[in-house]
């Protein structure tokens, strides 16, 4: 791949110059730099300063130990494990570290001085309570290229290289759990849900496998999926990271990238094993995260009255026989970020002519630059992970999940929508610039007139 010598070479020098080991010739000006003193620049605080007083730049290629990736392989083995730990930095084998955005406290628990970097974890007793997979979509090309398809049995499926030492940490984890909502207690109560003590109690407690996923990212794959060259996307992310990870420019021999963003938390409904059954009648909704209403209960758009009507699709789902599963990708305000999403609102209820659902779009385009970030295009992978070929019920009414879920090969039967009595009023106006735009709807989609209405709330009502 190319690489843009003069950017990195920009980020370098107050490094660079005090380092003994960078060559005279100044057009390779990072490649050969491992270790580089900048003791000054670090204050000594805490245990902190127990560590070594230098940075390791990782711009060298060729740790000793690192094993390689064969990414999409058929077998654990053949594929080699994700090492993305820094205890013994010359095993890692992909940009980046483990826990998503949570790699930033771990680096802060280590500064403050709270946690040794050696740590290694004790994975006693922590083994996936169902086991997923593997299924013939982990190896089949471009299937899934954004999580880690061994990343929940890394202790067996490694077993002989976490006893040589290598330091290899779950990407995925599998735990049970019992979810209690007020919305299904009250269909409980109004006799919509029964209680069956098998997937639901009689108080309300739904009975779930639940799954947490970090990503794990394929590049060269990844960059396919948007339709750019891999050497795009590495300098991109360099670049509007600010730099935060030079090997995505400097070590193309790396793969594999754990990107310090949120994942992904499954909720099942029934037998997990079932979910790779086209049998089986499948009840699905992949929900992009909403704090504000999903959390707080906030009345302006539908995400939270859409969720758990999924939920409550999902346990009936999984009393007929069927399986039922909520996808929840952590992609705040379309992927946006709250402070945006905050912004947005203000712009939408304080224009001219108040809230309406024909300036719904506008108003985060003018704030955001776009109208939406989320990209559904990684999406699939976690169907495919869980050997998902065919969903017969898919709680959502996005194209644009729909597009790509049917586009990455799994067929879809029917599609939910949200029922009208579970929209709140205010956000009328979300849900019918959504339908215009070509959510899916059983319904009338609202005419040029209608979008013009003012249906929001104002500021201070
Ligand atoms: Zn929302």
């Amino acid at each position: 791949m190319s690489v843009d010598t003069a950017s990195i070479s920009s980020s370098v020098p107050p490094i660079a110059t005090t380092s003994p080991q960078v060559p005279a010739d100044a057009t390779e000006p990072t490649v050969v730099v491992e270790s580089v003193s900048i003791s000054p620049i670090l204050p000594a605080a805490g245990a902190a300063a127990a560590t070594p007083r230098h940075i390791r730049l990782t711009s060298h290629a060729g740790g000793f130990g690192a094993l390689p990736i064969h990414w999409g392989a058929a077998t654990a083995t053949e594929r080699g494990p994700v090492v993305g730990t820094t205890t013994k930095r010359a095993h890692r084998n992909v940009i980046g570290t483990h826990s998503g955005s949570y790699s930033v406290y771990r680096a802060l628990a280590v500064a403050a001085g709270a946690l040794n970097p050696q740590h290694k974890a004790d994975l006693t007793n922590t083994s996936p309570t169902d086991v997923i997979g593997p299924y013939p979509q982990w190896s089949e090309p471009g299937r899934i290229v954004s999580l880690d398809p061994w990343g929940a049995t890394i202790a067996n499926v490694f077993s002989n290289e976490l006893a040589a030492g290598y330091d290899i940490r779950p990407t995925i984890a599998i735990t049970k759990a019992h979810v209690i909502l007020p919305e299904v207690i009250e269909a409980l109560q109004s006799g919509r849900l029964k209680a069956d003590g098998k997937f639901l109690t009689p108080n309300g407690a739904a009975i779930v496998t639940k799954a947490a996923i970090e990503p794990v990212w394929y590049l060269p794959e990844v960059a396919k999926r948007f339709g750019c060259s891999e050497a795009d996307l590495r300098r991109v992310l360099f670049e509007e990271t600010g730099g935060m990870y030079p090997e995505l420019v400097t070590r193309s021999d790396l793969e594999v990238f754990l990107p310090p963003i949120g994942g992904q938390t499954l909720y099942i409904f029934g037998n997990p094993a079932d979910l790779a059954n086209p049998e089986v009648e499948l009840t699905a909704r992949i929900h992009d995260e909403c704090n504000g209403s999903d959390v707080f209960g906030s009345d302006i758009c539908t995400c939270r009255p859409y969720l758990t009507h999924a939920i409550e699709e999902c346990i009936m789902g999984a009393q007929r026989g069927g399986v039922g599963l909520v996808a929840y990708s952590r992609k705040e305000g379309r992927a946006l970020g709250e402070v945006t999403k905050f912004l947005v609102y203000n712009a939408r209820k304080r224009q001219v002519g108040g809230d309406t659902a024909d300036q719904y779009f506008a108003r985060t385009e003018c704030v955001a630059g776009v109208q939406d970030m989320r990209f559904q295009e990684l999406m699939p992978d976690v169907f495919h992970w869980l050997g998902i070929k065919k969903i017969h019920r898919l709680v959502s009414m996005s194209n644009m999940k729909f597009d790509a879920i049917s586009g990455s090969g799994i067929e879809i039967g029917e599609r939910v929508n949200i029922p009208d009595e579970l929209i709140p009023a205010d956000a009328r106006v979300e849900m019918d610039a959504k339908m215009a735009a070509g959510y899916f709807t059983p319904g009338a989609v609202p005419d040029a007139e209608e979008l013009k209405k003012a249906k929001g709330r104002g500021l201070t009502e």
